[in-house]
């Protein structure tokens, strides 16, 4: 039977073949005829003639209908979307698809070869598919079309038998430009989704409802979880219980602001985060999306930026404002306990000769350790603060009598005073003495004003009356040493 890529010249010799066939049978027929009855009479022309006839025409509809068998499936290939062709033993192209020639701007006439397909890694591949004996071989590759277009391509080959190095090889080229953009548009981006994945210092979790789906490496890093057992994890697991009712209810109510929570680790050391949540709708089903930034360096910045703000840098004691506002503090809880407090000023005295003695960086030393025995003196509760120069302020909670604030003014000036201070260098060691003054609240003093008012006169009356003493506020009622 013929090939699909037989050509017409093929078929009209074919046909004639056919006819001399149906000839010569009928005159065979006749022969034998003739010869097996000799006697007989001869059938008359007429005869020999509607039997050649019938036998002719037998064979034209046999013919017939062989030929449009391979024309339909020529026809079949012609229209087919990718360009059909086979390579002759002579490296010509025997039989191109209609399709396929108009895509590649060709004829059949055109040598394609030369054309679009000339290209080593072709050559290639046609030896490839001589080695293969018969096995598809595929390969994907840019050409030129006749229109001056560059396309992929996606080539199938196959040698067909007897193989050969001259044997026929049977392509088909299936135009995949749009795949192949499609297919590196996707790769690019799967790339660049690599490259942020691996930057990234967020957290991601896919989740429903806190049950973790999937997750990235800096999860990993993050938590110091391995991927498989963060697969295994919920909220619960990687965030502390303080703050986990506010993260559930976030999850709950699909809350898409940021927020802060804390985090905790594998190795159960937990940092503070900020967390951004957003529902989004996978393969149909809503899950959450959510971010964990670790923001201890940010706290810790926040941290000291507030604690600058309050406090003094030489000797870190709380600095005027917080002082202030401790203060406040002291008077509106005392009035709401129907307490007493002490508020206390110190001034050291002669400060500024052990600055001309020994230079500031001196005065500074001196000034720390002035800070240190005063915070070792006193509680927990009480405040330590450094107002300005050599002055100091003491709140003292609960001290409801002159007697107590006069024992812990005692205390303070032994600490002071009881051992002087080395330098370490060529300077002599400098003694400490403080004048100290004492307001009391209420007795002197209800509001924030008044105290220090009272407490700053009493300070000065200390310093009167020959320093290295102290003195109460006088408004209501004073006591001496
Ligand atoms: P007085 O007994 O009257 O208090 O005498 P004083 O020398 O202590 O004088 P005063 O309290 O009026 O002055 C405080 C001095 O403290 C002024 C300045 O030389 C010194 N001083 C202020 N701030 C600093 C500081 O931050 N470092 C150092 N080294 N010295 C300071
Ligand atoms: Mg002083």
């Amino acid at each position: 039977m013929p090939g699909p890529f037989l050509k017409d010249r093929y078929f009209i010799g074919l046909h004639i073949s056919w006819w001399l066939l149906g000839l010569w049978l009928c005159g065979g027929i006749e022969y034998a005829l003739a010869l097996t009855y000799s006697d007989a009479t001869f059938p008359p022309l007429s005869t020999s003639l509607v039997f050649f006839l019938s036998v002719a025409g037998l064979l034209a509809i046999v013919h017939f209908m062989v030929r449009r068998n391979a024309k339909s499936r020529q026809r079949f290939f012609a229209r087919l979307p990718g360009l059909v062709f086979r390579i002759d033993e002579f490296g010509k192209i025997e039989f191109a698809s209609d399709q396929g020639l108009n895509w590649a701007g060709a004829s059949i006439t055109d040598s394609l070869r030369n054309q679009i397909f000339d290209h080593e890694a072709l050559m290639n591949l046609r030896r490839a598919a001589i080695e293969a004996k018969g096995e598809i071989q595929t390969t994907e590759m840019t050409v030129k079309t006749n229109h001056g277009e560059q396309r992929w391509v996606r080539i199938q080959m196959r040698a067909l038998p007897p193989i050969t190095p001259d044997c026929q090889i049977d392509c088909i080229i299936w135009d995949i430009t749009e795949l192949v953009e499609e297919r590196n548009r996707r790769q690019e981006s799967e790339e660049r989704l690599k490259i942020l994945e691996t930057l990234s210092n967020e957290a991601i979790f896919l989740h429903d409802g806190g049950k973790c789906i999937d997750t990235n490496n800096a999860a990993e890093r993050m938590f110091g979880y391995d991927r498989s057992e963060l697969l295994l994890l919920s909220a619960a697991d990687i965030i502390s219980s303080e703050t986990l009712p506010l993260v559930m209810a976030n999850i709950r109510s699909g809350y898409d602001k940021p927020y802060e929570a804390i985090a905790v680790c594998k190795d159960g050391s937990k940092f503070p985060c900020e967390i951004n949540g957003r529902n989004v709708v996978v393969q149909g089903q809503t899950l959450r999306l959510t971010s964990f930034t670790n923001i201890s360096d940010r706290k810790f910045t926040e941290e000291q930026i507030r604690f600058q703000a309050n406090h003094d840098a030489l000797t870190s004691l709380p600095n005027r404002y917080l002082f202030m506002d401790r203060l406040n503090f002291a008077i509106k809880l005392s009035k709401r306990r129907r307490e007493c407090f002490a508020l206390m000023f110190i001034d050291i005295d002669e400060f500024k000769s052990l600055n001309d003695t020994g230079g500031h960086s001196t005065g500074d030393k001196a000034l720390d350790e002035i800070a240190k025995r005063l915070t070792g003196t006193l509680r927990n509760v009480d405040t330590v603060a450094r107002i300005g120069g050599d002055e100091f302020t003491i709140i003292l909670p609960g001290t409801e009598t002159p007697e107590d604030a006069e024992l812990v003014a005692r205390k303070l000036q032994t600490a002071l005073s009881g051992s002087a201070i080395e330098f370490g260098d060529d300077l002599s060691p400098y003694t400490v003495t403080a004048s100290i003054g004492i307001a009391l609240y209420p007795d002197h003093g209800e509001t924030v004003d008044e105290l220090i008012a009272a407490a700053d006169d009493a300070m000065y009356a200390a310093k009167k009356s020959g320093r290295n003493t102290f003195r109460f506020a006088t408004n209501n009622r004073s006591r001496t040493e």
